[in-house]
């Protein structure tokens, strides 16, 4: 008998049932920093603690983290513990780039639940069978190796029925890694010009939420949010693949709260 035959017997069934059955996988990932307590003692040199400019001050002197600037360095967390951590569990991505920074400040309730019913209304003829086309637009690749993850017997995404096409044109949702290269800024915006409606826009990644360590660089846009509309913002850098399920389920009104922020 065949050596992967008998490795199958001896593995079972692999493939994830997330998210019809919690996975202790799913909810055990590190996400990006976040604020556990913005009042603390010294807040004076907070920001200099991190390479990418994601921590900063409120009116009020209180601590704020930009999750979407956020590389999971961990500067901060080591230097500050007391009033750094880190998030966990998949559902870190965001309807709005507001929503990225933490302690959350500005959005209303009201607000942010209008921008999902909008999402939702959109998103409605897509709930059945779903095709991904993705673009890098300047990415190092670790984004692109959790998006390749997708299709292993552990996440199985054809199980939900959603599937990768190489045609802008049959595609539904854009999943957009990199933080936004000049070079790739019209490739981009043809490709989205070339998807039918309803489409979905997801930033995958922090590069893409905000231009990482590159932001400020005279050769990225600081994120591809300049460049085209932007659905989802997901964090991460990389984000793994239960947080890219989840940011495309909520967009596409599978998961129950359409989206955590
Ligand atoms: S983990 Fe690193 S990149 Fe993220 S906020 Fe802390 S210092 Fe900045």
């Amino acid at each position: 008998m065949s050596p992967w035959v008998l490795r199958g017997l001896r593995n079972g069934v692999v493939t994830t049932r997330w998210p019809a059955r919690p996975d202790p996988y799913a909810d055990g990932w590190r996400g990006p920093a976040t604020v556990l307590d913005p009042r603390p003692a010294g807040t004076a040199d907070l920001a200099l603690l991190c390479p990418t400019g994601a921590i900063g001050s409120q009116p009020d002197g209180s601590a704020r983290l930009d999750q979407g600037r956020c590389i999971l360095c961990g500067h901060c967390v080591r230097a500050r513990p007391d009033v750094f951590g880190w998030s966990r569990g998949p559902g870190g991505a965001a309807l709005t780039r507001d929503g990225l920074v933490v302690p959350e400040t500005g959005e209303t309730e009201q607000g942010l639940a209008a921008v999902r019913a909008a999402l939702r209304a959109r998103t409605a003829a897509l709930r059945r069978s779903v095709h991904l086309r993705h673009v890098d637009a300047g990415s190092d690749g670790a984004e692109e190796q959790e998006i390749s993850a997708l299709l292993n017997p552990v996440y199985d995404i054809h199980r939900l029925g959603i599937f990768f096409t190489a045609s802008p044109r049959h595609a539904d949702v854009l999943l957009v890694t990199g933080a936004g290269a000049h070079g790739m800024a019209e490739p981009l915006r043809r490709t989205y010009d070339g998807m039918p409606d309803p489409k979905v826009v997801i930033a995958v990644g922090t590069d893409a939420c905000g231009g990482g360590l590159l932001a400020g660089s005279y050769a990225t846009s600081d994120g591809i949010g300049t460049v085209i509309g932007v659905d989802v913002w997901l964090p991460g850098s990389p984000p793994p693949p239960f947080s890219i399920l989840h940011a495309l389920l909520s967009a596409l009104g599978r998961l129950g709260d359409g989206g955590k922020r």
